[in-house]
């Protein structure tokens, strides 16, 4: 802790609360977690690489060829799109523009892009397209990829296709997370899976000491959600897990949750029996489904004094916000990694910004060449002779290639940081990705991890930036 007097300073970036829409934490009253990838973060390479190989022996006992199926988790990202017709992975633009494809586990050149995707726009609501929303994401795109390369091999029954590949990988990862297996090697070597975060159980005791109802919404089941909060926070937090939370909800089915009207259990006792819930929900109690409304008559508080804090772009923000006009705030681990990418891009990205814009400059002066020629030979010209034109044309013309010469390294830097193949996961090119546009409109605020609202603290009043037009005056 700093010194009462200390100058101020602001937290790391990489561990701010960035808002795209104003939140006042102060008229916050009551704030429900996600569990998975939010509350808790795995280690990614370990429980992805887990996924992966359970859902593979499934795939393996259909009597597919399973052996060349990889898992190369730094191969893809959250927030790329899968592309179930074609077998590829892909990564759009905040228009739906596709800015780079990989089919099955090869980058596509540019022009192989360019025939496949010129005319096709990613649009989220058609079935064609499956957004890759979490880090739980990871493993499906790598087995898809792999399914992918032997459909074009025929290594695959007759007449599959990649969206028949693509069916088998999510009823493979489907029965992987459902069925016990997997789930009981987490819970008996949680210290392989998740990585701890002794920050994150006092940003939760401050707002709960600022008089915020703290809550868990989580489509994990009991059982698994009481070894795992216990693993994580009954180390650090006296009164144990359940401590820290006036409402626990398990198996909550979201997105349905937030939509529906499903029933909701109590969950009676630590080994999981349940008894159907008559009347208001109980302080402290622990429930099985349910939907948002009893949350809200629990509360007695209008969706706007909800923050719902999620890692799944649909079923944690995008739902919540449309539906409920509950607050939302969306985790991104991975941001962290970027914004120190970004930093150490920084310098380059100033050389670069101020090569393109003496590129620009160049470009007018040339532009204004050609266009007096034009009218030279139109017979309105100016007087100026046109060889003198045509040689200062040729001498802006080896300027732009000297330009272009020192431009293009610098520029392939600038897309291939933090990911080689994908580049920054929030941008494409100059342009936002396709993720970040999500996240902008479904997400009033985003930080890479719960434990950033210490910094923040309980009384932060998370302003959104002026955001930035083509006109604006800098
Ligand atoms: P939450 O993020 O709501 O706390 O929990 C996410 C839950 O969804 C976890 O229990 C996780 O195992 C499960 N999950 C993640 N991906 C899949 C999937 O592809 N299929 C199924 N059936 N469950 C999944
Ligand atoms: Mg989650």
């Amino acid at each position: 802790m700093t010194a009462p007097h200390a100058a101020p300073s602001l937290p790391p970036v990489a561990r701010r609360v960035f808002a795209n829409r104003t939140l006042n934490l102060r008229a916050i009253e009551a704030v429900g977690f996600d569990m998975d990838y939010t509350l808790i973060h795995y280690r990614t390479d370990a429980w992805e690489r887990r996924a992966f190989e359970h859902a593979r022996e499934r795939i393996a006992k259909l009597g597919w060829p399973t052996e060349s199926l990889e898992f190369t988790p730094q191969a893809f990202t959250q927030g790329l799109v899968v592309d179930r017709k074609l077998g590829n992975v892909v990564k759009a633009n905040r228009f739906g523009f596709v800015v780079r494809a990989m089919h099955g586990t090869r980058v596509l050149e540019f022009e192989e892009q360019r025939a496949m995707y010129s005319r096709v726009l990613v649009d989220l609501a058609e079935p064609r397209w499956q957004f890759m929303n979490t880090l739980f994401s990871l493993s499906e795109a790598c087995l898809f990829a792999g399914l992918a390369d032997l459909v074009d091999a025929g290594k695959l029954p007759t007449g599959t296709s990649y969206e028949d590949a693509y069916a088998v990988v999510r009823s493979s990862l489907d029965a992987a997370h459902v069925e016990g297996a997997l789930k009981a090697e987490i819970v008996k070597e949680p210290d392989r899976f998740v990585e701890l975060d002794e920050e994150l159980p006092l940003a939760l005791r401050d707002l709960r000491q600022a008089g915020k109802k703290l809550l868990v919404i989580t489509n994990s089941e009991w059982e698994y959600t009481r070894d795992i909060m216990s693993y994580t926070f009954d180390r650090f937090v006296p009164g144990g897990w359940r401590s820290l939370f006036d409402l626990v909800i398990v198996g909550a089915r979201k997105p349905e949750f937030f939509m529906g009207s499903a029933p909701i259990f109590e969950i009676v006792d630590e080994s999981g029996l349940l008894r159907p819930s008559v009347g208001p929900l109980r302080e402290g109690g622990v429930y099985l489904g349910g939907n948002a409304r009893l949350v809200e008559k629990k509360l007695e508080c209008p969706g706007e004094r909800i923050l719902y804090v999620g890692d799944h772009i649909f079923s944690d923000v995008n739902v919540t916000k449309n539906l409920l006009r509950w607050r939302t705030a969306l985790i991104v681990r991975a941001l962290e990694d970027e914004v120190h990418a970004l930093e150490s891009f920084k310098q380059k990205q100033r050389d670069l910004d101020a090569l393109m814009a003496e590129k620009e400059l160049l470009e007018h002066a040339s532009g204004q060449l050609r266009l007096r020629l034009l009218r030279d030979d139109g017979g309105y010209g100016d007087g100026v002779p046109p060889a003198e034109l045509r040689r200062g044309l040729s001498q802006l013309r080896g300027q732009l290639e000297e330009l272009d010469a020192r431009i293009a390294p610098l520029a392939r830097e600038g897309v291939e940081i933090v990911n080689r193949s994908w580049g920054p996961m929030m941008r494409a090119g100059n342009d936002k990705s396709h993720l970040a546009r999500q996240i902008e409109r479904h997400a009033d605020v985003y930080t890479s991890r719960v434990a950033n609202f210490l910094y923040a603290t309980p009384f932060a009043y998370l302003r959104s930036p002026r955001g930035s037009l083509p006109h604006d005056v800098v």
